[in-house]
């Protein structure tokens, strides 16, 4: 029964994170959108999830600002009085060659993609054990935490980082909370289509050729499976990655 049930998804405005909200909100859930700079994506994110009749917020917070994340998980519980679910997918790429790279990108990356995850699940954890509730945690991973990639020493770093996170927090949580990672593969967002140039360049090309079923992962494919380790049907999945790439990645 997810009635009255509340889900955070960070980054939820656009991509992957919009996909997991209008999931949830098709569950019954009520969905605090949030998001750091993109306003417009998480009002559009809060007005489709009206207009399915479900119930939505937006919450401004930089997930790697405890003061912000602070507030914003305040302001949640002050609106539905719970959160139930928390989903760390708030994510950025600084790529460059690891000798080019940066103090700077280095701790922008690891500060949003670990350091928020960090942060935001502190805050969410007090709460759904002061309520008494039975919650889940999910971390959007990366298949290069485990394969490494170039040019990506921090994007990778931190999503290895994350990865442990998951069984610390599945370990240290338990039984009243369940930590879980989901890991997608090439997933057709705005940010890939960006980066990868895919209006120019021929999808089927790019996916046939590492992707056995020949397609980009598409941010339902990946809500879908959030949706079920959060249900009840989910009830014994703990510490876990499950990794979401049309068998691209077979690790
Ligand atoms: P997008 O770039 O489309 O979305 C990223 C989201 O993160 C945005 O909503 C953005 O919100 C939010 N965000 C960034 N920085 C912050 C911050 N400091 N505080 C709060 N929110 C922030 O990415 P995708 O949908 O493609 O990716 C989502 C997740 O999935 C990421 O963690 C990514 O690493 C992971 N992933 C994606 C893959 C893919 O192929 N798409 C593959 C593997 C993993 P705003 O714009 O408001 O700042």
């Amino acid at each position: 029964m997810t009635e009255n049930k509340t889900a955070l998804i960070t980054g939820g405005g656009r991509g992957i994170g919009r996909g997991i909200c209008l999931k949830l909100a098709s569950l019954g859930y009520s969905v605090a959108v949030n998001y750091c700079q993109d306003h417009k994506s998480a009002e559009n994110t809060v007005t489709e999830i009206k207009s399915m009749s479900g119930t939505a917020i937006s919450v401004r917070a930089d997930v790697s600002n405890s003061v912000e994340v602070s507030k914003m998980v305040e302001h949640i519980n002050t609106v539905f009085g719970r959160i139930d679910v928390l989903v760390n997918n708030a994510g950025i790429n600084i790529d460059k060659p690891f000798l080019e790279m940066t103090e700077d990108d280095w701790d922008r990356v690891v500060d949003t993609n670990l350091k928020g995850a960090f942060l935001v699940s502190r805050e969410v954890s007090v709460l759904i054990k002061a309520k008494k509730l039975h919650g889940n945690i999910i971390n959007i991973g990366s298949t290069t935490a485990i394969t490494g990639r170039k040019n990506g020493v921090n994007y990778c770093s931190s999503k290895a980082g994350l990865l442990v996170m998951t069984r610390c927090l599945a370990k240290e949580l338990a039984p009243d909370i369940r930590v879980n990672s989901v890991i997608p593969g090439f997933t057709r967002t705005e940010e890939t289509r960006e980066r990868f140039k895919l209006d120019t360049r021929e999808e089927y090309e790019i996916s046939k050729r590492d992707i056995p079923l020949k397609r980009l992962g598409d941010p339902k494919d990946i809500a879908s499976l959030v949706a079920f380790i959060i249900s009840e049907e989910g009830a014994y999945i703990n510490g876990q990655k499950f990794i979401v790439d049309g068998g691209e990645n077979m690790i």
